[in-house]
C-alpha cells in the first residue's frame, strides 16, 4: 500500500515536471517568434505592440505598460486604456517626473476586452524592468494574470533587451538620417533634404490638385556684412534667419539653406498670392530686425523670388523660376519681392487688392 502511494506521488511529480517542461518549451517558442517580429520593426509603436502581444500570450496580463523618459520628455504606452489615469500617475511618481507632461499612446488593436473597474487594479503589484541608455530611461511594466514561474523572469528580460536593441537601432538610424539632412550652421534642412522633400510635395500637390509655392531669399550685401563685422557675425545673421523664419510660417511650411546666404521656404497648399504676401511680411520683419553680435547691432535686408507650381511641373523648373525672380529683385534695387508674373495676375484676389505696385520689378 505504502509502495503504491509512493509510486503515485512519484508519477504525479513526474507528470507536473513534464507539464512544466512542455509549457516552458511552448513559451520559449512563442518568445522566439515574437523576438523575430520585434526585430523586423522600426517604429516604436509596432515594437511595443509586438512585445505586448508576446506577454499577453505567455502571461495573459491585466496591464502592460512601457515608459520612455528622455531629458525633458516622457512617453507612456499602455494596454489597456481603462487604466490610463492611474497608470500614468504611478509612472510619473515612479520616475519622479511629476513636472513633465507625459504623452500617452494606446495600441491601435487593443488586446484587452474585459470591462474591469479600474479602481480594482492592484497597481502596486506591477512588476517593472528598467533599461538605461545614455540620457534615456525605459521601463516595462506588467501585471500578469498567470502565476509567474521561475523562467518567466528570463522571458520578460529577453523581451526588454530586444526592445532596447530595437530602440537603439532606431535612434541611431534617425540620428544618421538627420545628420545627412540638416545644415549644421543653421540647423535647418540642407539642399539635399530640400530636393527630396520638395519632390514628394510636388507629387502630392499634383495628385490632389493642391497649390504649392516656394519663396527663395538671398541676403543683400552679405559679403559686406562679413567684411565689416567678420565671418562669425555673418554666421550669426544666417542663424537669425533660420530661427526667425519658422516663427512666421505655418507648421507644414519648411525652410532649407539652399546655398551660402540663400534660403528656400516651401509652402505646401499655398497660392502664389499668399506666398507673395508672406514673403513681404518676412521682408519687412528682416528689415526691422537687428542681430546683436558682440557689442554691435547689425541690420540687414533680403531679396525674394516667389514661384508657384501652377505653371511649373517639376522641382528644377520651379526652383529656377524662383531663382530668376530673386535675381530680378536684386537687379531692381534689392530688399523686395518679385513673384512669377503670369499666375500672379491670373489670381483675381491679388489684383483686386491692388497689391501689385508694391512688389517692384514684376516684369
Ligand atoms: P547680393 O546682395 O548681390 O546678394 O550680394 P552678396 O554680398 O550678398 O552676395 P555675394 O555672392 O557677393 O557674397 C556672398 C558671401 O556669402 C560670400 C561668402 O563668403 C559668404 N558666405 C557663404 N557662406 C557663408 C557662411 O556660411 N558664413 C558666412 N559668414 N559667410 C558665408
Ligand atoms: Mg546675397
Ligand atoms: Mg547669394
Amino acid at each position: 500500500m505504502k509502495t503504491n502511494f509512493r509510486q503515485f506521488l512519484k508519477n504525479t511529480v513526474l507528470a507536473i515536471e513534464l507539464g512544466y517542461r512542455i509549457v516552458r518549451g511552448i513559451d520559449y517558442q512563442t518568445l522566439s517568434q515574437y523576438i523575430l517580429k520585434i526585430n523586423k520593426h522600426n517604429d516604436i509603436n509596432d515594437i511595443l505592440f509586438e512585445a505586448s502581444r508576446c506577454l499577453k500570450d505567455i502571461l495573459d496580463y491585466e496591464l502592460f505598460g512601457f515608459a520612455l523618459k528622455n531629458v525633458n520628455s516622457m512617453d507612456i504606452w499602455i494596454d489597456s486604456r481603462i487604466y490610463s489615469a492611474s497608470f500614468s500617475e504611478y509612472v510619473s511618481n515612479d520616475f519622479g517626473s511629476q513636472n513633465i507632461d507625459a504623452k500617452i499612446h494606446y495600441f491601435e488593436k487593443n488586446l484587452h476586452f474585459d470591462s474591469h473597474n479600474s479602481d480594482a487594479i492592484e497597481i502596486n503589484n506591477l512588476i517593472s524592468y528598467t533599461v538605461i541608455n545614455g540620457n534615456s530611461t525605459a521601463r516595462l511594466y506588467i501585471l500578469p494574470k498567470r502565476t509567474m514561474l521561475d523562467y518567466h523572469d528570463t522571458i520578460i528580460s529577453t523581451i526588454v533587451d530586444s526592445i532596447s536593441i530595437a530602440l537603439e537601432k532606431n535612434l541611431s538610424r534617425t540620428l544618421l538620417e538627420n545628420a545627412a539632412a540638416i545644415d549644421p550652421l543653421t540647423n535647418c534642412y540642407n539642399r539635399r533634404a530640400l530636393d527630396s522633400f520638395i519632390e514628394n510635395d510636388i507629387a502630392y500637390a499634383q495628385r490632389n490638385r493642391k497649390d504649392l509655392s516656394i519663396i527663395m531669399l538671398d541676403i543683400d550685401n552679405f559679403k559686406g556684412i562679413n567684411d565689416t563685422y567678420g565671418h562669425l557675425a555673418g554666421d550669426a545673421v544666417l542663424r537669425e534667419i533660420s530661427t526667425m523664419l519658422p516663427t512666421l510660417v505655418r507648421k507644414s511650411d519648411y525652410l532649407a539653406r539652399y546655398g551660402g546666404e540663400e534660403f528656400v521656404l516651401v509652402l505646401p497648399d499655398s497660392s502664389l498670392y499668399h506666398a507673395v504676401q508672406l514673403a513681404d511680411k518676412i521682408r519687412k520683419t528682416i528689415e526691422r530686425r537687428s542681430v546683436r553680435f558682440e557689442d554691435k547691432s547689425i541690420t540687414f535686408t533680403a531679396s525674394f523670388g516667389v514661384a508657384c507650381l501652377e505653371n511649373k511641373t517639376d522641382r528644377v523648373s520651379l526652383l529656377k523660376e524662383a531663382d530668376e525672380r530673386m535675381y530680378r529683385a536684386k537687379a531692381t534695387g534689392k530688399n523686395r519681392v518679385v513673384p512669377s508674373l503670369l499666375p500672379c495676375f491670373a489670381d483675381r484676389s491679388f489684383v483686386l487688392q491692388d497689391r501689385v505696385p508694391h512688389y517692384a520689378g514684376a516684369a
